[in-house]
């Protein structure tokens, strides 16, 4: 084991607005930007996908109620950081590029995702 991954609690690679792709589940091979990470619950939200009905009422004069689609939670493992260059989701690697500067690194072709 790493020393590094002893302390610190769940920790992803995945990160708000990244650009993910859905390897498992009804949003299978789908795409989209990361909207939040939940990393307690390993989730993350991705615009547009697993949408779910959330029912509302009005709350507030001009307001309506009504049916308005939202997203759902994703399991962390089944969305994969997406390469620019391999045009799909892979699997990401840390590179450190200086001191306390990491980059993820796409496995297969080994270009930097941030
Ligand atoms: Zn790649």
């Amino acid at each position: 084991m790493k020393a590094a991954a002893k302390t610190n609690p769940p920790k992803f690679r995945i990160k708000k607005d990244d650009q993910v792709q859905v390897i498992a589940g009804k949003a299978k091979g789908e795409m989209g930007p990361v909207l939040r990470v939940d990393a307690e619950r390993r989730r993350v939200y991705v615009k547009g996908l697993n949408l779910q009905q959330r029912h509302t009422k009005p709350r507030r004069a001009g307001e309506k109620g009504g049916i308005i689609p939202m997203e759902g939670p994703l399991h962390i493992s089944n969305v994969l950081l997406y390469c620019s260059n391999c045009k799909r989701g892979v699997r990401t690697r840390l590179k450190v590029v200086q001191k306390r500067v990491k980059n993820r690194i796409c496995v297969k072709c080994g270009e930097t995702i941030s």
